[in-house]
């Protein structure tokens, strides 16, 4: 069922990528399948089946599968990070997408450089300024990159943005292709460290017109999982 389900998405998001009209076709996509709320037998599945990228939440939860999970995957954090898990978060993961404040940088380049690893983050952008979302506003976008850009244990690869949960989902599209266009300006720009490379955006209800506007990261749970029971 599991692998039946990712190969869909799989499928999916190649026949996104074809019809892409303002963004280069050839430019691949990586599949985050979101597991929060599944258990380790519906990752192995998944991994069994061909995943090669997990995305969890929470950090709580990622540890206690981390420690039993036998496969090699890729791990990222996609959800909120308070300051005091930043520990936790470099220990455990490849990818933070969810950098979005000055001070949450700084405690995740500490908790990196405690360790000795260079840690690859993404910047969480609240592009339609939802007052119950986390991620930094567009104006203060830049001021927060290049913060990110000076803290040697960090290295800055892309930008990430959760869209609002409109009725419609083309109501996304604008707001990705908005999205794509800062991704751009800020790929041509000069950095110190920064290797900025990477846009995830889209989820199961809008990760297809995510690919079609320019996303190479869409991190999609449900689609493959089904319905999470909380
Ligand atoms: C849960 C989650 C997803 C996956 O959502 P689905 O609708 O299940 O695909 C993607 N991104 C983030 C940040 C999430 O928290």
């Amino acid at each position: 069922m599991i692998a039946e389900r990712l190969h869909e998405v799989e499928a999916e998001i190649e026949k996104a990528r074809l019809r892409r009209t303002q963004v280069p076709k050839d430019a691949p996509v990586r599949l985050v399948a979101v597991t929060k709320n599944h258990d380790v037998a519906a990752m192995r599945e998944a991994i069994d089946a061909g995943v090669q990228e997990i995305g969890e939440n929470r950090i709580q939860e990622a540890k206690s599968k981390f420690d039993v999970l036998d496969r090699k995957v890729k791990w990222h954090l996609i959800g909120h990070l308070q300051t005091n898990k930043a520990k936790h978060a470099v220990k455990y993961f490849d990818l933070i997408h969810s950098i979005d404040s000055e001070h949450l940088a700084v405690a995740v380049n500490h908790a990196a450089a405690s360790i000795d690893k260079i840690q690859d983050v993404l910047v969480q952008v609240n592009l339609a300024e939802e007052a119950s979302k986390s991620g930094i506003h567009e104006d203060g976008l830049m001021d927060l990159l290049k913060a990110v850009d000076s803290l040697e244990n960090l290295r800055l690869r892309g930008l990430m943005l959760i869209a609002p949960n409109y009725e419609d989902v083309e109501e996304c599209r604008p707001l990705f292709r908005n999205m794509y266009g800062i991704f751009q300006r800020i790929r041509g720009m000069e950095w110190k460290r920064a290797k900025i490379e990477y846009l995830s955006m889209g989820m199961t209800h809008d990760y297809r017109i995510a690919v079609e506007e320019g996303a190479n990261i869409v991190r999609v749970g449900t689609a493959i999982f089904g319905q999470r029971q909380y």
